[in-house]
């Protein structure tokens, strides 16, 4: 059997926090990280946009603001953002706060889908080159922290040290280690909204400030705008019984390398926490996003604003160019009516919320504006943390977005170098 003295697994923002802060600290440890992609496949290889300001990304019941830039300052040292310039900030500030609503002034960078790659490549090849195994294409499979050893689809590998990272894709293995584990967990709190979708003059505070973070009433935000090259996709879920359904995101290209394509897409997010008798965020996200599927007939919904303020449900042709004024980037989606799928409460806060924006923002709900649904995010399993360094047991530690420790690259990152912490203490003689 293999041996090392660490083990990660998922090659994220988390896990490579992890492993430069070991390689830092003692650099002869002996560290493999394993990945079932050959690249990480969170928010560095999509969109990559990143937010230097707390508390985005940092969830606050882990994080003081005080820890938060401590840590903070070793995350720029590695990734080196370029921040993106704001303007006119008070403006929008003051039109907000009359309506009861805020926006948040955050430090961002953003480095596109093909920037993210470039990123990831010369992060790997630096750990590469600091002595760190990497396997890339293996997928971990359980562990027996008895033996101290996980089984992955191509070996068993001992360890002294694990950390398991395995970002939001990982969310049901995650879900499933824990379970093996014995470690505790809560999975109560999802986020629901629509991706919306416009044209570039119609949302123009994106040429002022590029991931604008407006906060609602009733626990409504927008969150992940994208413009330049911008394009709304599908990303695929499959119920622990077989079943598929889509949630949708966005993400732009990087704008030294694409033409812009007019325009901008971001979602309007609400949070829900469930208590008793149902206690899973994810049972319900599921439920939801089947609902939807078979209201598109397996695909996501949408729906142009003229259509919804008339009650009317979208059909093929309010997706032309003659009646209304874009084509959906998303193609593969169905005209429908978000209405019919959505919860009403959710719908509600979430249109009150758009209504608000537009006072803002005039001209984001112009007849042509598409509301792409469901746009589900699943906010993560709180394991109960037996020490400020996300250990759960002896000797496993997890972090990143997976783990609930960080909502964003930049918290994930942080969140793993605070493992690495506790896991050079295991590593002590
Ligand atoms: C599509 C998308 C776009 C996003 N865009 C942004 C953004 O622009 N900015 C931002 O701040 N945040 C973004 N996020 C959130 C972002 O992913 C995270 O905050 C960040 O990447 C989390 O880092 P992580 O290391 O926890 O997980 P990840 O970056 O998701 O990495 C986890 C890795 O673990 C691997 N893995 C999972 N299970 C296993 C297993 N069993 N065996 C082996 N490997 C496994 C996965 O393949 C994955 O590569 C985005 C998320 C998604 C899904």
């Amino acid at each position: 059997m293999d041996f090392y003295d660490v083990v990660i697994v998922g090659s994220g923002p988390a896990g490579m926090g992890a492993a430069f802060e070991i390689t830092a600290k003692q650099p002869d440890a002996s560290i493999l990280m394993i990945d079932q992609e050959r690249f990480s496949t969170g928010g560095m290889r999509n969109d990559c946009k990143m937010n230097f300001t707390y508390p985005i990304g940092f969830p606050e019941e882990y994080w003081t603001k005080e820890q938060a830039n401590r840590y903070m300052e070793e995350v720029t040292r590695f990734l080196k953002p370029d921040i993106l310039h704001k303007s006119n900030i008070g403006i929008y500030q003051q039109r907000a706060q009359r309506l009861g609503c805020r926006l948040l002034e955050i430090r961002q960078s953003h480095l596109g889908t093909d920037g993210g790659l470039l990123l990831i490549k010369r992060l790997l090849a630096e750990l590469h080159a600091l002595g760190v195994d990497l396997a890339l294409g293996e997928t971990m499979l359980s562990v027996d922290d008895t033996l101290k050893y996980i089984q992955t689809d191509k070996r068993d590998i001992g360890y002294k040290t694990l950390l398991l990272a395995p970002g939001r894709k990982g969310f049901h293995f995650l879900q499933m280690m824990l379970q093996s584990l014995g470690v505790p967990f809560l999975d109560n709190i999802v986020d629901i909204g629509v991706r919306v979708e416009t044209r570039l003059e119609h949302y123009p505070i994106v040429k002022d400030y590029y991931d604008p973070k407006f906060y609602f009433p009733e626990k409504v935000r927008t969150f992940c705008t994208n413009s330049g090259d911008a394009h709304v996709v599908k990303e695929k879920y499959t119920t622990a019984r077989g079943d598929t359904w889509y949630s949708v995101n966005g993400h732009a290209y990087s704008a030294d390398t694409h033409e812009a394509n007019g325009l901008v897409n971001f979602a309007i997010l609400k949070t829900v926490k469930f208590t008793a008798p149902l206690a899973s965020g994810q049972a319900y996200a599921e439920n939801l996003g089947m609902q939807a599927a078979l209201m598109g007939g397996g695909r996501p919904l949408m729906q142009r604003v003229g259509d919804f303020r008339l009650g009317s449900r979208s059909k093929a042709d309010s997706f032309n160019t003659d009646l209304y004024d874009f084509p959906p980037s998303l193609k593969d989606c169905c005209p429908g009516d978000i209405s019919l799928a959505m919860p009403a409460k959710i719908l509600r806060v979430i249109w009150k919320a758009m209504k608000n924006l537009d006072t803002i923002v005039p001209g984001v709900l112009h007849p042509s504006t598409i509301m792409y649904y469901p746009e589900i995010k699943l906010y993560a399993n709180k394991p109960v943390y037996l020490d400020d360094h996300f250990r759960v047991t002896g000797s496993v530690f997890l972090a990143g977005d997976g783990a609930g420790t960080s909502r964003g690259i930049t918290a994930a990152w942080a969140s793993g170098i605070r493992c690495a912490e506790g896991m050079l203490r295991v590593m002590e003689p």
